[in-house]
């Protein structure tokens, strides 16, 4: 049998149910992987202790035969999930002694399903970031290198740590958000599958604002189907976020391997920038003719209003994140630096427990909201918004079930080569992906080839709002084609 961390979600249920191996067996052998892992900073705290009396529970109920549809599955949870009696930080300085008393209905969901907690995983401060770089813990070193280079890699952000351990076979799957494509650009670059599901399918409550009208919470897994299992537990209505849909939730699972055949796909031909490396290229035309060859429809269609979508994203998520981040203010919740009187503490406070992306975001959000450029930024970028979303409406209702694209505008860059003179560098990685969070719709991506370099590739599908079944039997054809790709091991 293959060792027990390279298993997929799917087969260590079925290794379970056979009794092959016990849950607690399969804790430990994550929480051994884990501790020679320790180089790549996946995790900002390992739960030993937590894990082994979930899996001997899980054990329990496997014996008395009362398995859940995740019992014994040992995950890994972005620091930006509340644990109860956990800490849990952000990857920010200012919540570094945060323990939650309560616990996210994301994850409490997992856990109600029994699944184990192996850890807490790194990511960007506050989810802000595309490479895991701006995290109080220092970043995540991802598990791919260049072929014949030791150049250390960044896994993605800003879920970074959870798309590492899920790639280097550190969990068998883990939570992320997805603001502005934090799931999906670190899925694409670690060669894992991810998926953003649609705004309302998941319950926010006890995840850590960011900005609330983009953020979704959603899986990491190694393959469509795993993706799909956990997704299913994780997602549903929860009166504590209103915005959460009162919808069914369907057997995701049971769309993987569905037929396609008769699908209108759509390529948005305003995703073919200027520069864009050949090989992102050819392997978009690639999984066109994949899907093709699976009886899918492939039409080109235009989203005109692609362009100005970074622009407003950049205008809104910084609006909405000076807001939610208000709250960080020595008061009520972690860091607080004295200061002469209340003013000082809350300026101190602010100024040394949030890190420099963090405190740009703040200032943006701020001026952009301010009175006299409110309507000149803020509403101008919310009427943008709607337009892009239009754009996708339209190509709905002509036909169109889901988009093809890539999923970002280059496979990884090294730690420390992007960004540190302007901003913006960065931001341009989001490109492909933010469109998704100012829509609300679904999206996912798949492995789908190495570059030139070995480097993993990814491409997105983006579904019709709640029909994540499309892009979940979609992004199948493309990994069975494609074939899955694993890090081969240095650390
Ligand atoms: N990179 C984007 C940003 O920095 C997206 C982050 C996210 O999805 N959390 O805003």
């Amino acid at each position: 049998m293959a060792e027990l961390t390279a298993l997929t979600i799917a087969e260590a249920r079925d290794g379970l149910k056979k009794k092959s191996f016990s849950a607690a067996e399969l804790a430990d052998a994550h929480l051994a992987a884990m501790e020679k892992a320790r180089a790549l900073n996946a995790y900002v705290q390992e739960t030993p202790e937590r894990a082994h009396a979930m899996a001997k529970a899980s054990d329990a109920r496997i014996a008395t035969g009362k398995a859940g549809a995740l019992e014994g599955i040992p995950l890994a949870i972005k620091d930006m999930f509340c644990t109860e009696g956990v800490r849990t930080t952000a990857s920010s300085r200012i919540l570094e002694n945060f323990v939650p008393t309560y616990e996210s209905t994301v994850s409490a969901q997992l856990w109600r399903d029994g699944a184990v907690l192996l850890g807490k995983t790194n990511n960007d401060e506050f989810a802000m970031g595309s490479s895991n770089e701006t995290s109080y813990f220092g970043p995540v070193t991802s598990p791919w290198r260049r072929k014949g280079a030791n150049t250390k890699l960044v896994p993605g952000g800003s879920s970074g740590g959870s798309a590492a351990a899920v790639a280097a076979n550190l969990a068998l799957g883990a939570t992320g958000t997805d603001t502005g494509g934090s799931i999906r650009q670190p899925a694409a670059f670690t060669g894992t599958v991810g998926i953003k599901p649609t705004y309302g399918r998941c319950s926010r409550w006890g995840i850590v604002a960011f900005a609330s009208s983009l953020d979704q919470a959603g899986p990491f897994a190694k393959t469509t189907r795993d993706a799909a299992i956990l997704l299913r537990s994780m997602a549903g209505h929860d009166p504590k976020d209103t915005t959460s849909v009162d919808r069914a939730v369907p057997d995701y699972e049971a769309a993987v391997g569905k037929s396609v055949k008769g699908m209108k796909i759509g390529i948005p031909k305003e995703y073919r920038v200027d520069g864009m490396p050949p090989e992102i290229e050819k392997m978009w035309e690639q999984g066109a003719s994949w899907l093709k060859a699976a009886g899918a429809e492939i039409v080109e269609v235009s989203l005109p209003h692609t362009k100005y979508a970074l622009p407003a994203y950049y205008i809104v998520n910084p609006a909405e994140a000076s807001s939610n981040l208000a709250r960080y203010d020595g008061v009520r919740y972690g860091l607080r630096v004295p200061g002469r009187d209340v003013i000082e503490m809350y300026e101190k406070t602010r100024a040394e427990g949030f890190g420099p992306e963090v405190r740009r975001r703040v200032m943006i959000g701020t001026y952009v909201l301010s009175a006299g450029y409110y309507d000149a930024y803020y509403l101008r970028a919310q009427k943008v918004r709607t337009l892009i979303k239009k754009d996708f409406e339209d190509c709905f209702k002509a036909g169109v079930h889901a988009m093809l694209t890539p999923a970002t505008p280059s496979a990884a860059f090294g730690i420390g080569e992007k960004g540190k003179a302007d901003p913006v560098e960065m931001y341009l990685n989001d490109v492909f992906t933010v469109t998704v969070n100012m829509a609300g719709l679904p999206g996912i991506v798949v492995p789908a080839g190495l570059d030139g370099q070995g480097l993993p590739l990814g491409l997105q599908l983006i579904g019709r709002p709640f029909d994540e079944e499309a892009i979940f039997s979609l992004g199948e054809i493309i990994e069975k084609a494609a074939g899955r790709f694993s890090a081969p091991k240095w650390w």
